[in-house]
């Protein structure tokens, strides 16, 4: 670390367990969303504690952790924020912690993993595990987020999912939705940690709920993307102008956030910035979104439920990034361009 960051920042480096610890909140994952819900929940935090709140981040890159810190420390000086290298250290450091990562693996490797909070809640005292609350943002299958939480229950913790909707642009603004599952309690005891990060705080259930439901609506929204893009194409094709179409359909019974937020064609919104008017950089990575179409298909299957669409759609995803690996970060918007040269292509 440098030394101008070394003296905003504490690097925590002390691995023993502790026997009480403070209302301080552990923010694992400060990725493209995780940044954002960090620095709303911490910046919100500062302002009605009136400073002197600690704060814990963790990142498996270092670098990522390292800057948030930084450059929070920076402008809210006065803020203790911590820096460390395991969800272990993450968790002997405060009562709440929050993990917003890419998927099943890294939530596994997180909770369940030799340094993870499974093993860090064994280690300290009962009464201090009682105390502990783990809210996971991430979207993640359902049947993994049950079995974590069930073995955080077993050690005495509350845990709930909470994933969210709303995208970066909600996460910078604070408007996110969580979608909550577990007991009661635990929803009630998240709540007021989430009201600080979003606007609807949303109750969906027992445990893998709030999945269950982020599932649901991310096959909406995958499937929308696709037929907003062929859509947007057609009527170019018929003559139309991309901005007069995007107008009509954002003032008719096809409005959707894929057309009226995250329209695919430069020029349509841009008061709303979408990805697509930065050669679509930033939102939600096509990655993620074949990700998620791979969870709705795999819990469908499970379910035996139809899904002809989102299979469907499940597939396009991943041929746009077969067909060029540099779109797998670029926001799922881009479908659109894939569409675009397919096309032309004349396939
Ligand atoms: P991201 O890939 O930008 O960020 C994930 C972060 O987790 C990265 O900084 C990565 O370094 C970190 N990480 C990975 N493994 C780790 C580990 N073992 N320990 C510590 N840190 C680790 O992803 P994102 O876009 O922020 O999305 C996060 C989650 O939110 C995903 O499940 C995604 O599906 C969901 N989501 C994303 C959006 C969006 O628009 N980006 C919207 C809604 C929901």
């Amino acid at each position: 670390m440098r030394p101008t960051a070394r003296r905003l920042v504490q690097v925590l480096s002390s691995l023993t367990p502790p026997t009480t610890r403070p209302h301080s909140v552990s923010f694992i994952g400060l990725g493209r969303m995780g940044s954002p819900m960090a620095y709303n929940l911490f910046s919100k935090a500062v302002a009605e504690t009136k400073g002197g709140t600690r704060f814990v981040v963790c990142d498996a890159r270092t670098a990522v952790s390292e800057a948030f810190a930084s450059n929070f420390a920076k402008e809210f000086p006065g803020t203790q924020i911590d820096l460390v290298n395991s969800p272990e250290e993450a968790l002997f450091a405060s009562q709440t912690v929050i993990t917003m990562l890419p998927s099943t693996p890294h939530v596994r490797n997180v909770y369940a993993e030799a340094g993870g909070i499974l093993p860090a809640l064994l280690k300290i005292p009962r009464e201090a595990a009682h105390a502990t609350l783990c809210i996971d943002s991430t979207t993640l299958d359902v049947e993994t987020a049950r079995v974590v939480a069930a073995s955080v229950g077993k050690l005495g913790a509350r845990m709930v999912d909470a994933p969210v909707s709303g995208g970066v642009p909600g996460a910078q603004a604070g408007t996110l939705s969580f979608l909550v599952g577990g007991t009661k309690t635990a929803y009630d005891l998240a709540k007021p940690t989430l009201e600080w990060m979003g606007k609807n705080i949303i109750y969906c259930g027992a445990s893998g709920a709030g999945l269950a439901a982020k599932i649901c609506n991310n096959l909406v929204l995958g499937v929308q993307q696709i037929v907003v893009s062929e859509a947007m194409l057609l009527g170019q094709k018929l003559g139309l102008e991309p901005q007069v179409l995007a107008s009509v359909i954002n003032s008719s019974t096809g409005a959707c956030w894929a057309s009226s937020t995250n329209n695919p064609v430069p020029g349509t919104v841009p008061d709303k910035s979408p990805p697509c008017e930065r050669d679509y950089e930033g939102g939600f990575a096509t990655r993620l979104m074949l990700k998620d179409m791979g969870l709705a298909i795999d819990i469908a299957e499970a379910t035996k439920t139809p899904l002809p669409l989102g299979s469907a759609a499940g597939e396009i995803y991943s041929e746009v990034i077969e067909d060029d690996p540099d779109t797998a970060e670029k926001d799922f918007s881009a479908v659109y361009r894939y569409l675009r040269l397919l096309k032309n292509k004349d396939v």
